[in-house]
């Protein structure tokens, strides 16, 4: 079955599926995405995930392309046409196509919008959460609003694939002070010694993730002590357990950072248990 995108304002075949040369996406990096879980061929937490999309653009003064309503009915339409039952919708906005020059363009250039939809593989998704993956850590070298979930992700890019050639799934940005701030394309939590569940504030330095928002949901009912603030390397290495969260790997047991094993070098009865909970948790409705 061959695929499809959309493409402002069209469905496409996805090898033909494209962008003009002077998208400012293309040239600049200018604009914002998002990645929405699919499950039994529904959206999960996209209300989460509009929400965001709104604040990013915002940020960046980029105009909503469409309605959340509209939104809605295209990505759902995506899903249906590319027949995916679990997988991924990945949603792009920019600011749209002009001449290139740096400030903005004149007001009546429309935002650019770009959808995609693909499967995934459950089952290895799931294999690799009860094997656990493997983290490095590297400078962290962002630019400061990182709330934004821009496209530019060069240092992103560059982290993700330092941790591929030390042969690690993830590597997790750390600070001048020697904090960890989040993965390259996830949020970073660890469990200590006591029990105690430790996470970044959203309020600094991170991307505040959909995922992050719902296990909080999940964690508000007391069961666990969860503590908002930054944690080190060393605080990590000496965790009892260590895991990351995003949409696509809801919670994914970290088992060693930098080579070191992480607790018993297995994943964590916390994550495993969390994994579970966010799994029915955000089951679609
Ligand atoms: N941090 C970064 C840098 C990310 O790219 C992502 C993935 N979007 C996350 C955290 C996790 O966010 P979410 O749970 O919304 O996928």
């Amino acid at each position: 079955m061959s695929r499809i995108a959309y493409v402002n304002g069209r469905y496409v075949p996805h090898r033909e599926a494209g962008v003009h040369v002077e998208d400012r996406g293309y040239q600049f990096s200018d604009g914002v995405y998002e990645v929405c879980e699919v499950r039994a061929s529904r959206l999960v937490d996209a209300g989460r995930h509009f929400d965001r999309l709104d604040r990013s653009l915002a940020a960046l003064r980029i105009r909503s392309p469409m309605s959340r309503a509209a939104l809605t009915l295209v990505l759902n339409e995506l899903v249906r046409r590319n027949r995916v039952v679990d997988g991924l919708v990945y949603l792009q906005v920019t600011r749209g196509v002009a001449p290139r020059d740096h400030g903005f363009p004149p007001a009546r250039v429309c935002p650019a919008i770009v959808a995609t939809a693909r499967s995934v593989d459950r089952a290895q998704r799931a294999a690799r959460a009860q094997h656990g993956i493997s983290v490095i850590t590297v400078a962290e070298n962002r630019w400061p609003r990182v709330d934004i979930k821009s496209i530019a992700l060069l240092p992103n890019v560059l982290a993700k694939q330092a941790a591929r050639e030390a042969g690690a799934y993830e590597a997790w940005f750390v600070d001048t002070a020697g904090f960890v701030t989040e993965g390259s394309s996830t949020n970073a939590w660890i469990v200590t010694n006591e029990g105690t569940i430790i996470t970044r504030s959203a309020n600094e330095g991170i991307l505040r993730g959909v995922t992050r928002t719902a296990l909080f949901d999940i964690l508000a009912d007391g069961r666990w002590a969860l503590e908002e603030r930054p944690f080190r390397v060393e605080d990590a290495h000496a965790a009892r357990e260590a895991f990351v969260t995003s949409a696509t790997q809801a919670v994914l047991p970290v088992v060693r950072i930098d080579g070191r094993p992480v607790g018993n070098g297995a994943p964590g009865p916390v994550a495993m248990r969390l994994r579970g909970r966010y799994i029915e948790h955000s089951e679609p409705t």
